[in-house]
Parts: structure tokens; C-alpha cells; sequence
């Protein structure tokens, strides 16, 4: 990165009596980024982001923000600041007042504190409500109000624990969105961490897939969607069909792997051995008979066993000899738009759209 970073890890691990939670992990962000740490639980990632904000510390490596080394910084010492899943609220507060016990805490005066109140609530959209209690506002209004609390510090990192975890699943989608565009509208660096998978597609400018306490893969969403550079990432990230078979070798282009229903298809990847195959279900083609295909190396006939419809993402489910059971997106226009269960049907696919790894540690 040619500017200085916001934050680095450098070589950072966490020994927890001799398992490792964090395991030699090494990244940049970037100023202005939003950055997610995105993995199963158990990976490690909380304890990587509480080393960060300065409640553990490091067994190896070091973390440096801004270019300045946090080792023995205090956590109340380091310009970052966090957002947690449970939002951390003060019940008998107002709005106001949670907004500015920060403010109060690093002795700003009341007479500035009060215009800086006022400018993060409008900005947040919740102008007028500083004297609201907490207890008094809705699910998405109160994480504005933890979000508004902690980037009233005007923190160089702010770090994000879960935020949306608590929330349904509607009100999830719609903070989704709204949390990416104050991050934009406030231009602050944001390290996110969740499970969740499309959370870290929507919102990041890029992504670390944490598995076992390593990074597996850093990249932008679009790089891990369609350039998965692991099996954990290819199967953890996105929607995929994943298949178990046997590589028999290389293909004039990409590789062959033999399934365990016995059926050969032509794959990509420089696995060997024992290997896993994961197939989008969108990079499927449809078509009413096998002779539409004839450009694809991957293609058979068989019968849609399900439709399941919703909406612009419905899915069909596939049936066919030799074939393990298979997911394809429905077309939405098209001869096939209308299609029943119990009709026949063609599929297809490239080598390039079957993305194949060594089973190696899957
Ligand atoms: P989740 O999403 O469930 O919160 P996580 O990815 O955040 O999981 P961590 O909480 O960082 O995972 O835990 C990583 C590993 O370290 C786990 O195996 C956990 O049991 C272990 N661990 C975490 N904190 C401690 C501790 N204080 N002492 C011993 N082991 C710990």
C-alpha cells in the first residue's frame, strides 16, 4: 500500500496455553477502508479483534496503528473504538447522553461536547431525538446511536463485533445497507468482523476468510466470490454445489475429476488426489435438450426434481443419471422461466466454472 496504513498486523499470534486462536496473521487496512474478518465460530476472529482494540495482547507479532506500534498501549490509549453485538447502551440514558459519555469521559466540556452531539445525530438521521431515552427507539434507531457514539471520538478504526447480530433478519438487510453508507458518508476505516458471509460481500471493500486462526484469503468480494484460492473459501463463501471426487488428470484445458457417482467432468484448478468440486448454482445452463450445450465440455440430461421459487432467486433442483443432486439458478425470462417439477431438463457448465482443490485438510 503506497500511504501509510490505518492498521497493520504483523506476524500476530495469540497462544491460548498452546492453542494457537490466532495463528501468524499479517494484514493492512487501508484509510477510508471497510475491511471484514469473515469466518466460522471458533476462528478466532474475536480474539483478533480484541487484541486490536487493546483487551488481549498479542503472544507474537506486533500491531501497529497509523504507524505507530501499540505494544503496551492501553486499550483506552488506542484511537480506536468499538461497536458491540449487544450495542452496550446505557438504558437510563437518552440519546444525547449515551452519544456524549465518551465525550465526557475524555473531559471535552459540555458547551463543545453539545454541537458535536447534535452534528453526529443529524448525521446518523437521528436529528431531534437527543432527548429520547434509549429505551425508546427501535432496533435500527439504536444502532445508530451506538454508531453515532463511537464516531463522535472521531477514532481512526473504528471496529464492529457482530453489530447486526441481534437484529431480525429484515432490519439486518436494511442496516446492511445503511451501515455501508455511513462508513462512505463519514469516510472512516472500519474492521468488521461476522460470520455471516453476505454481510462481508455487501458492505467490504475487501475481505480476510478466517479459518482455524489463519487468513485463508484476502480480497475484494468479487475476487473471493470468483477466484476462490482454497476449498474452506470456495465452501464458505457464497452459495455453491460441492461435489467429492477423484482427480484422473490433466485436460487440454483444466483438469478432469471423476465423482463418486462415477461420472468424469472437466474441472479447473491444479488439484490431484482426493478433491472437492464447487459449481455456482447461477454458472449452470439450462436448456430444453443436451444439443443447445454443445459448446459447454460439462453437459447431460436430467429432470427438475424441485422448483423453488423466490422471487429473482429461485432455484431449481436437479435430478439426473450419474449425477449428484444439483442446484441452478431459474432463468427469470425465457422458455424455461415457467418451469414444473417433473420436466425434463438439459444442463451444462465450463471447466473454468467447476473450481477444483485437493481435499488435503478439507
Ligand atoms: P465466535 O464467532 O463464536 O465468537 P470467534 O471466531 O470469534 O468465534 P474466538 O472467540 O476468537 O472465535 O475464539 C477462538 C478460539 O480461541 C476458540 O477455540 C476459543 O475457545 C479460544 N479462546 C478464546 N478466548 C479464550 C481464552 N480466554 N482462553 C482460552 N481459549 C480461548
Amino acid at each position: 500500500m503506497s500511504q501509510v496504513a490505518d492498521l497493520a498486523l504483523l506476524g500476530v499470534t495469540k497462544d491460548f496455553g498452546g492453542h494457537k486462536a490466532v495463528n501468524d496473521v499479517s494484514f493492512e487496512v487501508a484509510p477510508g477502508e471497510f475491511f471484514s474478518i469473515l469466518g466460522p465460530s471458533g476462528c478466532g476472529k474475536t480474539t483478533l479483534m480484541r487484541m486490536i482494540a487493546g483487551f488481549e495482547h498479542p503472544s507474537a507479532g506486533d500491531i501497529v496503528i497509523r504507524g505507530q506500534s501499540m505494544l503496551g498501549v492501553p486499550a483506552n490509549r488506542r484511537p480506536v473504538n468499538m461497536v458491540f453485538q449487544s450495542l452496550a447502551l446505557f438504558p437510563m440514558m437518552t440519546v444525547g447522553e449515551n452519544v456524549g459519555y465518551g465525550l465526557a469521559c475524555a473531559g471535552i466540556s459540555k458547551a463543545e461536547a453539545g454541537p458535536r452531539i447534535t452534528r453526529i445525530l443529524d448525521k446518523v438521521g437521528l436529528g431531534g431525538f437527543a432527548d429520547r431515552p434509549v429505551t425508546r427507539l427501535s432496533g435500527g434507531q439504536r444502532q445508530r446511536v451506538a454508531i453515532a457514539r463511537c464516531l463522535v471520538l472521531e477514532p481512526t478504526l473504528v471496529l464492529l463485533d457482530e453489530p447486526l447480530g441481534a437484529l431480525d433478519l429484515k432490519l439486518r438487510e436494511h442496516m446492511k445497507l445503511e451501515l455501508k453508507q455511513l462508513q462512505a458518508a463519514f469516510n472512516t476505516t472500519f474492521v468488521y468482523i461476522t460470520h455471516d458471509q453476505s454481510e462481508a460481500l455487501v458492505m467490504s471493500n475487501r475481505v480476510a476468510v478466517m479459518n482455524h486462526g489463519r487468513f485463508e484469503q484476502v480480497g475484494s468480494p468479487r475476487e473471493l466470490y470468483h477466484h476462490p484460492a482454497t476449498s474452506f473459501v470456495a465452501g464458505f463463501v457464497g452459495d455453491t454445489n460441492i461435489f467429492s471426487g477423484e482427480v484422473t488428470g490433466a485436460r487440454a484445458a483444466g483438469i478432469g475429476i471423476r465423482l463418486s457417482t462415477d461420472v468424469e467432468l472437466a474441472g479447473s484448478g491444479s488439484a490431484s488426489g482426493q478433491a472437492k468440486a464447487y459449481l455456482r448454482p447461477e454458472a449452470v445452463a439450462l436448456a430444453g435438450s443436451v444439443s443447445e450445450l454443445s459448446a459447454l465440455p460439462n453437459r447431460f440430461a436430467g429432470t427438475v426434481s424441485t422448483v423453488l421459487f423466490d422471487g429473482a432467486a429461485s432455484t431449481l433442483v436437479i435430478r439426473a443419471d450419474k449425477f449428484p443432486m444439483l442446484r441452478a439458478t431459474l432463468p427469470q425470462a425465457g422458455p424455461l422461466a415457467g418451469i414444473e417439477a417433473g420436466a425434463p431438463i438439459a444442463f451444462g457448465f465450463t471447466a473454468e466454472a467447476l473450481k477444483v482443490f485437493s481435499a488435503r485438510g478439507v
